[in-house]
């Protein structure tokens, strides 16, 4: 074990998050060698020390899809590129059946409603109400949309909305339409009408520079300082959607890199007020072994998936969300109103019959 690696580690393990330089010498790390393996323990540690072994568990539903003008060079739905020809809507009460087909063990920490980059704002706001309605106070509700304003937010909140999910991706601005600038302003105008932001260092391909990394995982902690990330701070791989330029494998990370990454995270989020539930994105047990305890399943149109209802196709559905928890040694789930549900054998039983 590298001595300077070693004291990075400890003084994670004080409460003090790393120096850019050191995440720097972090993410060159071999994914295999011994020092990535004790970052990722480390980070594993932490997360279960101070949630008390807890996962939260996401939902997300595709509600809308069409060729998208924002033409994100690494998603499925880019008009440059996309295999999706028609503008297709999902019913409300569609969206509402989902949402309570997700929400009805009781355990969704929060719910995801996504569209593309442009939206119907009235049929949106319908969702929101129509979805609040129908799912349990326990469960969040969070929107992943285009770029909006603050008053749009407004009434997505007195509708019943509670976080966005909204980041400044990696590349933007050179990868996709928008501009950085852009995306920073819906951060801001959501924050002040008065929802939960979260942030998310993504996509990464394996072509990411790791100065583009670090400097994100600062901005994600800059992010909250500034305005809290009380539901979640993530990680996410750019998976190689077939007829994007990124098709293939090789331009995909592994698992086992995309948990290191998520470990740093870890490290520069340690000294938090608000610790965030730490995301991954896939779903996969190396992460959830070194200090992710927060995914997403999914159901509807998926941008990393060219199948019409990602469930059919890449997205997870919630009882195998809770088996990869279960099975990861995570013995509690935490609820949107911060109640917990033991993750015993008994209770996962039973689950199985839902
Ligand atoms: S990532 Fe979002 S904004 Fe970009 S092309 Fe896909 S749907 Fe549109």
């Amino acid at each position: 074990m590298k001595r300077e690696i070693a004291e990075i580690i400890a003084r994670a393990q004080e409460g003090k998050a790393p120096t850019y330089e050191e995440v720097m010498e972090l993410l060159a790390l071999d994914e295999a060698s011994p020092e990535a393996t004790a970052v990722r323990g480390a980070a594993n540690d932490l997360v279960r020390a101070k949630t008390g072994n807890a996962a939260v568990l996401l939902g997300q539903i595709g509600v809308d899809v069409y060729p998208c003008e924002a033409d994100c060079q690494f998603c499925s739905f880019g008009k440059s590129h996309t295999c999706f020809t028609e503008h297709v809507t999902m019913p409300i009460d569609e969206v509402v059946k989902r949402a309570k087909d997700f929400t009805k063990g009781g355990d969704l920490y929060a719910l995801y409603l996504m569209t593309m980059h442009s939206f119907d704002k009235q049929y949106f706001l319908d969702c929101v109400r129509a979805v609040r309605a129908a799912i349990p106070a326990s469960t969040r509700l969070a929107s992943n949309i285009g770029d909006t304003d603050r008053e749009y937010f407004e009434q997505l909140k007195a509708a019943g909305l509670n976080a966005i999910y909204h980041v400044k991706r990696l590349g933007e601005g050179e990868l996709t339409k928008i501009s950085p600038d852009r995306r920073e302003a819906t951060i801001r105008a959501a924050h002040e009408a008065g929802l939960s932001i979260q942030d998310c260092c993504e996509p990464i391909g394996a072509e990411t520079p790791n100065e583009a990394i670090a400097t994100r995982l600062f901005e994600i902690q800059a992010r909250g300082r500034e305005m809290g990330l009380h539901d979640c701070a993530g990680v996410m791989k750019r998976n190689s959607v077939p007829g994007t330029r990124y098709e293939g494998l090789a331009n995909e990370i592994t698992d086992m890199r995309l948990a290191l990454i998520g470990a740093i995270e870890t490290f520069v989020m340690v000294d938090q007020d608000d610790f965030p539930w730490m995301a991954v994105h896939e779903p996969n047990t190396v992460s959830l072994m070194s200090g992710a305890n927060t995914i997403w399943a999914e159901t509807g149109f998926n941008p990393r998936d060219t199948a019409e209802d990602t469930s059919a196709g890449r997205g997870l559905d919630v009882p195998a969300v809770r088996q990869m928890f279960y099975q990861a040694g995570f013995r509690t789930l935490v609820r949107g109103d911060g109640s917990r549900v033991d993750l015993t054998p008994e209770y996962m039983e039973a689950k199985l019959s839902e």
